[in-house]
This record gives C-alpha cells, sequence and structure tokens, in this order.
C-alpha cells in the first residue's frame, strides 16, 4: 500500500525469532449502536467494571476486556480466511480452528494473534492487549432488563426445551463511548491491514451478539513509535480534564471524537523517541486506499502471499529443526 510507504521503518519484513522495537497503535472509539452485555463469565454475572479515580473523585466505569474484543475481531478475520481457504492444516491434518487443539501455525491468525495448544507449538501474539473503559461512569450508561436465561450451549433450548427462566441482565446503553487502543509489535505490512480489517469489520461484540451487542469501531488515529505509548487510563483521564461534571449520557459522537482526537497527544508525552502519527487528512488517505484495496481481490492476494511466507518458512524450519515448531516472525 503506498500510504505506507513512508513509514516503512515501522514495519518488520524480516524473520526474527527475537523481538525489535517497532510498534503501531490503533487509537479506536469504540460506541454500543445498540444494548451490550460485556461480562465477565457465562450468564447471570455482573457485567465488568473498574473504580477508577477522576478530577470528579472516584467512579465505577464500564470495562470491556481485550480477550472479549480480540476473540470477536479474531472471528472476523478468520471468516475471511476461511472463505479464501487460507486457515492451514494442522501437522495431524485437521484444519486451524480457534479454541480448539487444532492451531495450524500458518495463518494470519496464528501469526498475529498467537497460540499455544496445537501440534503446531506455541506462538506468543503480537497484539499487545489490555482492558478499555467507557468515558462515563457506569450509572450513567448502564441498566437492567430482564431477558430470557440463555443455556450454556449460548442458545434458548437445551435438549429441545425452551428455557422458561428469565434472568435479569445489566446491560451497556446504546450510544456509550469506550476508548481503546490495539498495539501490534513487530508486524507486516500485510499483517497491519489484516488487523487492520479486522477492526474496522467487526461490528458485533459481548454476550448473546446474535441478538444484542452492535457495536462501531471509529479508527481515531494511528501512531507508529519505537516504544508503546501510554495507556487506556491515560487516555481517559485526559478526555475527563475536558469534560464537565454536567457531562451526562449521551454524549454526541462528533463531540466525543474532537476530545480522543485531541487528547491523543498525551499518550506521548513520556516517550523518549520518535513518534510518528496519522490523523485527520492522512488518517481518511490512508483509509481510503485500505477501502480500495478491500474491495478488490489485491488485499485477498496480500493475505494469499502472507500466507504462503509463513508456509515456506515454517516447512523449512521444522525440517531444518528436525521438529515442527515454528518460530515467531514474517516475511
Ligand atoms: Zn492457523
Amino acid at each position: 500500500m503506498n500510504f505506507l510507504k513512508n513509514y516503512e521503518q515501522f514495519f518488520s519484513n524480516e524473520y526474527s525469532n527475537y523481538p525489535s522495537n517497532k510498534f503501531i497503535s490503533l487509537f479506536v472509539l469504540r460506541e454500543t449502536q445498540s444494548e451490550v452485555i460485556f461480562r465477565t463469565e457465562g450468564s447471570g454475572e455482573p457485567i465488568a467494571k473498574e473504580i477508577i479515580s477522576s478530577k470528579w473523585g472516584s467512579s465505577t466505569y464500564a470495562v470491556m476486556s481485550k480477550r472479549k474484543a480480540l476473540a470477536a475481531e479474531r472471528r472476523t478475520g478468520r471468516e475471511v480466511l476461511r472463505n479464501h481457504s487460507l486457515l492451514k492444516e494442522t501437522n495431524e491434518g485437521k484444519l486451524c480452528a480457534l479454541n480448539s487443539q487444532s492451531s495450524c501455525g500458518k495463518c494470519l491468525d496464528c501469526n498475529i494473534y498467537g497460540f499455544a495448544v496445537g501440534d503446531a507449538g506455541c506462538m506468543k501474539a503480537r497484539v499487545l492487549s489490555s482492558d478499555a473503559f467507557s468515558i462515563l461512569s457506569i450509572d450513567e450508561i448502564s441498566d437492567f432488563r430482564t431477558f430470557n436465561a440463555i443455556y450454556e450451549n449460548g442458545t434458548m433450548i437445551l435438549d429441545g426445551e425452551n428455557s422458561q427462566s428469565l434472568g435479569s441482565s445489566e446491560y451497556i446503553r446504546p450510544g456509550v463511548h469506550i476508548l481503546d487502543q490495539i498495539v501490534l509489535h513487530d508486524v507486516s505490512q500485510t499483517e497491519f491491514l489484516y488487523v487492520l480489517m479486522n477492526v474496522l469489520n467487526t461490528n458485533r461484540y459481548g454476550a448473546m451478539s446474535t441478538r444484542i451487542g452492535k457495536m462501531q469501531n471509529h479508527l481515531l488515529g494511528v501512531a507508529f513509535s519505537a516504544q508503546e505509548l501510554g495507556s487506556n487510563l491515560q487516555w481517559l483521564r485526559e478526555i475527563h480534564e475536558q469534560l464537565n461534571s454536567e457531562s451526562r449520557h449521551p454524549l454526541a459522537l462528533n463531540e466525543v471524537t474532537a476530545l480522543a482526537t485531541e487528547g491523543l497527544p498525551i499518550l506521548a508525552k513520556q516517550v523518549n523517541s520518535q513518534v510518528s502519527w496519522v490523523r485527520g487528512g492522512d488518517l481518511n488517505s490512508m483509509l481510503n486506499e485500505f477501502q480500495t484495496l478491500a474491495k478488490t481481490e489485491k488485499l485477498i492476494e496480500l493475505f494469499n502471499e502472507q500466507t504462503e511466507n509463513y508456509v515456506t518458512t515454517f516447512t523449512k524450519s521444522a525440517s531444518e529443526n528436525g521438529k515442527k515448531k515454528p518460530k515467531k516472525g514474517d516475511k
């Protein structure tokens, strides 16, 4: 992609077993478009929350766990890979599958998000994660509602019987904003495009996501840097500095977008090396070029090329080492 040529030094194009200091951060404003339930585990649990201090004192905020967010985004990417036969087979001939013993170690998903089970060995994720917080406190943005209780299989039917029980669940209201950053460590241009696609195309998160859980991700900026930038918490506090105590749900999207974008430089304040930002018009140029790529077969061609590289390298390294253990790296 032409736009990314300006940032070539921040991409990792050589195979290496050892990490280098190439970081790319995607700054995402996540907006709920329907009721959403972010729970810690299982049904019946309360939604995940955290107490955070701000200029108004301590309050409780909703937490979107990074594990759940990544799982939804991985599913989006894997649907594309599956559709184009870019999920590979394990050494035992089983097709690569998420959350099972069958990780192929040779697809984009395995290589970027990592895996720890299966006969392909293990690989550390190159997507760095932390939890994301709501901008307003939980008493502003949540409510309770009665839903039909869901069985563990994710439906309301178990052994042919319909669920009769009703459960009261706390949910996040529509129009709630959550600040999140997704940090990529030592990725190639194609790997960056794969994660970008997943972030832009995923629009359902949380529990009961076939009925509720609709969300939209707004990409506010990208930073290329030689070290990791500040945290989601720092970003949240910067926005709180600009809000006043009368700020109530729902906040206007354009107001939040402006505040969150203006707040980004604070995340580079403690960084002692160069940071290259992509925002505003530059960001639009990047997204336009990505869209053009995604609307043609070109993006899939890049994914295919990267996957072939994984296959060649990991087959080679397995035979060289006399064992089936892939190493981290890319083309
Ligand atoms: Zn795989």
